[in-house]
């Protein structure tokens, strides 16, 4: 436990020295659960999104994209269920003052339960050796089972409660779990309250005639008030897609975990319109889809496990989440939800406006259904680094940090670093630097030791360095350095645009799908 708060200590740090993340407003403190992008966070924000982008819209040739305002019609909220439904159950402690989500505080001690399973397994592994069979153990082991048995019943408990608002019997839990303040130990609850995670706002130049705004909390919905526009400009046919990506807003109870839970992040949607009663086929399809994407960025298909929802929201029939293994432990990282009819029902009914597809099959109209996969681009920002940070132990007993980031994500792809700034080797690097920055984002670096540049370069995940020396005025071939094996190969200077392109670009990657 104390080893993963130390990485992920050191995954924020790391994020800030290196320029990846700043606090919001960090001259005036900083603002609680907003961050700033730097410039290193920036380039990788923005090739995570076009991972996506071309992985969902320019690959799939039905699905389309869309930018829809933040600003939407306040019926649209009311019709989403948002303004009687978009709300997380919070407790309070009475001696810490401290506010807690309480599903939260109720899926960490099962999380704990779970971490003593993962003991018994593992001691388990080393008694068997060889032989050991984890799933037969599991199945089998009295105490494993007892554990899981707990964890599965308060999941239960707790989701029925939930569903009921029986919010009483949620602090009921909490009591007879003996759940206490993590950061305290105080078991000095009040009763547990429904609170609303949208963010009002308001529109229009005077106090009498302003109108009440929400800040979206979710960018699912400028997708479906838009689905007969881009349906039929588009001329789509059932099956389609509809993707978009940009800010949302939720005023969460508790933000304490960087940037993995945010008041303002961004989010990667898109809506996939189907025939009623084939939802089940595009369920399964989109789940596995998905996470073939996570898995071509290489980040080890072990952090990664699908959980599937015990309380499943006012308008799925079917939901999962992917979740990562993020140094606090597995979270979710992306959301793959079945929504049926739902939201395009509640908007027929709200605006008295048809929202309906002519199918020329079937002779008929009907609301279609929607299938729907949400992942949270800074969730998934965090995802990548805190995957990539590594403190490697060298041959010569010194150690090196290095941020491992996939290539195709990396900010920057390559640096060039005169061996010394003499000799003529400065000009070379800034001509190589010239011609390579039309198909790359590049560096040039000539401060210190040639040593020290590498290992700055390494720690700020940059996959290539490319040395010029004094051969390269002989041959016209300088050393390029691969950062995660550090191994350098002597290439002459035309071959490098290939090299660097063969590993960096999106099509190498997106075809290990
Ligand atoms: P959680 O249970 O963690 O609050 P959620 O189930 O409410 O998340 P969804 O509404 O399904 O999340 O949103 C889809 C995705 O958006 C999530 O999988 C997550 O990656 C991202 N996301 C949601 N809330 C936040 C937040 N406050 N900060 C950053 N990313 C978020």
């Amino acid at each position: 436990m104390i080893q993963q708060e130390d990485q992920f200590k050191k995954v924020i740090s790391h994020a800030k020295e290196y320029g990846y993340v700043f606090q919001s407003s960090e001259i005036y403190d900083g603002l609680s659960a907003v961050y700033d992008y730097g410039q290193n966070g920036v380039e990788l924000k923005k090739n995570i999104r076009d991972y996506w982008w071309r992985a969902m819209v320019q690959m799939h040739d039905n699905i389309v994209g869309v930018d829809a305002a933040i600003f939407m019609h306040p019926t649209t909220w009311k019709a989403s269920g948002h303004v009687d439904a978009f709300n997380d159950p919070l407790i309070d402690n009475k001696d810490s003052k401290k506010r807690y989500r309480a599903d939260v505080l109720i899926e960490d001690y099962c999380a704990k339960i779970e971490a003593k399973i993962d003991k018994e397994i593992e001691k388990a592994r080393k008694r068997f050796g060889e032989s050991f069979d984890e799933a037969q153990y599991r199945s089998t082991n009295p105490r494993v089972l007892g554990y899981q048995e707990k964890i599965d019943g308060t999941l239960k408990r707790m989701a029925r409660s939930l569903e009921t608002e029986d919010l009483a019997d949620v602090k009921a839990l909490i009591e007879e779990l003996e759940i206490a303040d993590p950061l305290t130990g105080s078991r000095n609850w009040t009763d547990v309250k429904q609170f609303n995670l949208m963010f009002g706002t308001k529109l229009g130049a005077s106090a009498e005639n302003a109108m009440d705004l929400y800040l979206r909390p979710e960018t699912a919905q400028g997708i479906f008030v838009n689905f007969l526009n881009v349906q039929k400009t588009g001329r789509l046919k059932i099956p389609f897609g509809i993707a978009q990506t940009g800010k949302a807003f939720r005023n969460e109870i508790v933000a304490r975990q960087f940037i993995f839970r945010m008041r303002e992040f961004e989010q990667m949607e898109m809506q996939f319109f189907i025939k009623p009663g084939t939802q089940q086929k595009w369920y399964e399809h989109w789940k596995e889809t998905r996470l073939k994407w996570h898995l071509s960025l290489g980040m080890g298909a072990e952090n990664y496990r699908f959980h599937d929802h015990e309380k499943l929201a006012h308008y799925a029939d079917a939901a999962c989440d992917i979740e990562f293994k993020f140094p606090f432990g597995f979270k979710e990282l992306e959301g793959i939800h079945s929504r049926t009819d739902f939201d395009l029902s509640q908007h027929e009914e709200y605006s008295g406006k048809k929202l309906q597809y002519y199918d020329n099959e079937e002779n008929k109209s009907y609301v279609p259904y929607v299938l729907e996969t949400s992942i949270g681009l800074d969730r998934m920002f965090l995802a990548v680094l805190s995957n990539s940070l590594v403190e490697e132990e060298l041959d010569n007993n010194t150690t090196r940090t290095v941020l491992r980031i996939p290539a195709v994500l990396a900010p920057t792809k390559a640096a060039v670093l005169p061996l010394i700034k003499r000799d003529g080797l400065p000009e070379i690097a800034q001509k190589i630097v010239d011609d390579l920055k039309w198909d790359f984002n590049v560096d040039y670096d000539e401060k210190d030791a040639v040593g020290r540049r590498y290992r700055r370069q390494d720690a700020a995940g940059t996959p290539f360095c490319i040395t010029v020396d004094h051969e390269t005025l002989e041959n016209n071939t300088v050393t390029i350095r691969h950062r995660d094996s550090m191994e350098q190969e002597r290439v002459p200077i035309q071959s490098l645009k290939e090299l660097i392109k063969k590993q960096t670009d999106v099509k190498h990657w997106l075809m290990k799908m």
